[in-house]
């Protein structure tokens, strides 16, 4: 891991809505300013409450949404303002594993055809021959069998539909996978058989993962640094084992207090947040947190709270970790 393969820089991506007065536009900020590195051969995994931005800023780090402002580098281009026709070189480097794998395939095609698509569309086989050798290999190595490539979507069960979208995915060769929420729909013994696959992907193939989820555990089985988003901006930002062993930002301490533990006598201080998530069309002033965090101070309330480095690679965004305000 030692090249930058995601430069991320400042990157918003708000939608209008038609304001309360007529002709004037508000903005839902579902992205507000976030900026990020990802090394090579590195699983960033980003995680959050639904509704805080982690799955828009996935999908705009590839494009798919179009951001507002900010930078984005990947593997050492500049992709920010890119269109639709200079980002198809660019997807060949990037792909998406989706949430629901039943929607994401079209039941009209058969799993040959859905893997091969991607091929014929790149130009990356010359033959029919090719092409099917190629489909072939992409479906033993996701774990399923030749057979398998003259089916149709709704003859698989759910973790089967993953394994044809991560297939589909590979067979351009990407460097960068955005995997959203791609295990949350699947029972959890079949959970642990896609990640494990991801895992082994990863290695055999030198890949590189944004994986977003909102399950804390399954974002810490498979990253190796996490980001914890809240209302469209990181509050932290860490290496996984010190980020879960010493969490930082009263909001993530509050999430790891609410993880399930296996063994039931376990004691653990939960930490109970109060209120639900603020809408993103009008967040709070100062530390958007402020409204539900247990240690809020005066200053929470008017002022941003800026990032600090905590250790060698462990950042968190809130004031209690500023000098000036301890002493
Ligand atoms: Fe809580 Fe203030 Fe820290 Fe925000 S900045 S998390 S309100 S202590």
């Amino acid at each position: 891991m030692e090249n930058v393969l995601v430069k991320v820089e400042d990157l918003k991506l708000y939608y209008p809505v038609a304001g309360k007065r007529i002709g004037t536009k508000e903005y839902v900020k579902a992205v507000d300013g976030v900026s990020f590195e990802i090394m090579e051969g590195e699983v960033f995994g980003i995680v959050g409450e639904s509704g805080c931005g982690k799955s828009t800023l996935g999908r705009a780090v590839c494009k798919l949404e179009k951001p507002t402002a900010g930078k984005i580098v990947l593997d050492g281009e500049d992709i920010s303002g890119y269109n639709d026709k200079q980002m198809r070189s660019v997807r060949k480097k990037v792909q998406m594993i989706f949430q629901d794998p039943y929607a994401s395939l079209n039941p009209r095609m058969s799993v040959f055809d859905i893997i091969a698509e991607p091929l014929v569309i790149h130009k990356l086989t010359k033959t029919k021959e090719e092409t099917e050798a190629r489909v072939l290999d992409l479906l033993r190595k996701v774990g399923l069998d030749d057979y398998h490539a003259n089916r149709y979507p709704h003859e698989f069960s759910g973790g089967q539909r993953q394994r044809i979208g991560i297939a589909r995915a590979l067979a351009v060769e990407p460097k960068l996978i955005i995997a959203d929420e791609p295990v949350s729909a699947l029972d959890v013994s079949i959970q642990a058989q896609v990640l494990n696959l991801l895992n082994q992907l990863k290695n055999e193939f030198n890949l590189t993962y944004i994986f977003v989820a909102h399950d804390l555990s399954v974002v810490e089985h498979i990253s190796d640094r996490v980001g914890v988003m809240y209302l469209g901006n990181f509050v932290e930002v860490g290496d996984k084992k010190s980020l879960y062993a010493n969490p930082l930002h009263p909001y993530t301490k509050a999430l790891l207090s609410a993880v399930p533990v296996p063994d039931p006598t376990a004691k653990k201080d939960r930490v109970i947040l109060e209120g639900n998530i603020p809408s993103a069309l009008n967040p709070p002033t100062g530390c958007k947190f402020h409204t539900r965090c247990p240690n809020c101070m005066e200053c929470c309330k008017t002022e941003a709270p800026k990032r600090y480095q905590v250790s060698e690679n462990h950042y968190v965004y809130c004031h209690l970790y500023d000098d000036k305000i301890k002493s």
